[in-house]
């Protein structure tokens, strides 16, 4: 397939906005399947419990089955939890199952209950980097629609955030509060937190609002707002319902098409990161 550029470290990126169904898990498979199809090598670590990542990605999430819960809560190894994404061999997936939904109190009483996630993650990059495995270019981790120890995980393993932002009326609502919750994390959990990455979703150019929001967003996030957009498309939502996400579902679909241009973009602007 087509080329992407490799960047010059792993990037890992986080895929956060508290708000619920805004486009975080689609957009985390769909840039994750773009970027391996790209030639890259991506894990992609579901870290919300409700698993539509792992569905989308065809991965077996029974309860049960080795997860992110596991490597949170009893300390296994990403090794030992990454299943390989059946569309593509170099996407490599930490499943959430059910049992993560307990995680969020589970991990209330356990030491160092922020950087589990983390020390896993350098763990696991250093342990394939020693086995002489091939580098890991990407980590997406995709997040529930809450700001709790789950999401809190995410934001101290992450150096890179990546907001999705739907392109309606109570868009920038909440985001304040994301960004606030962004500081205080650079402040005393991860100094090298910073939002990277702004991408407008079921962007629908037709109407007024859409293109009102998307003119705000970018006004506010001009360097951080990718160029391009992702349009509402039904083969979008389709895909997950097959197992797959639209890259291979519905490659030549314009969900497909945008995806796999921010996938692009993202690469080339690793200078910003
Ligand atoms: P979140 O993870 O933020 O809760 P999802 O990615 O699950 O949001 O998206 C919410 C819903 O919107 C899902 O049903 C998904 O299939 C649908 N959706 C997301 N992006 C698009 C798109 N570009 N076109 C059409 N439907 C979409
Ligand atoms: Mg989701």
């Amino acid at each position: 397939g087509r080329q992407f550029r490799k960047p010059e470290k792993t990037r890992i990126m986080t895929v956060a906005n508290q708000k619920g169904g805004v486009g975080k898990t689609t957009t985390t498979v769909n840039l994750a399947a773009s970027l391996a199809q790209g030639g890259l090598n991506v894990l992609v670590i579901d870290n919300d419990p409700q698993g539509n990542a792992s569905t989308a990605l065809g991965i077996d999430h029974r309860s049960g089955v080795p997860s992110v819960y596991e490597v949170l809560v009893e300390g296994l190894s990403i090794a030992e939890t990454v299943q390989a994404c059946p569309e593509f061999p170099n996407l490599l997936v930490v499943p959430a199952t059910i049992d993560l939904s307990g995680a969020e109190i589970e991990l209330v009483s356990l030491v160092s209950r922020e950087t589990r996630l983390r020390r896993a993650v350098d763990t696991y990059l250093t342990e394939r980097e020693e086995q002489g495995l091939p580098r890991i270019d990407y980590v997406l981790v995709d997040c529930p629609p809450s700001l709790g120890l789950l999401t809190l995980n995410a934001f101290v393993t992450g150096r890179e955030v990546l907001i999705p932002i739907q392109c309606e009326y109570y868009a920038l609502e909440g985001l304040s509060q994301l960004l606030k919750t962004i500081k205080l994390i650079q402040a005393h959990l991860n100094p090298d937190l910073h939002v990277s990455t702004i991408l407008l979703t079921m962007f629908d150019a037709r109407t007024n609002l859409a293109t009102q929001v998307a003119s705000e967003v970018r006004e506010h996030f001009g360097t951080e707002t990718l160029a391009t957009s992702i349009p509402r498309s039904v083969r979008v939502s389709e895909a997950p319902s097959h197992g797959q996400t639209v890259i291979s579902y519905e490659p030549s679909s314009t969900g497909a098409l945008a995806y796999r241009e921010a996938a692009r973009e993202l690469t080339e602007r690793e200078a910003a990161a």
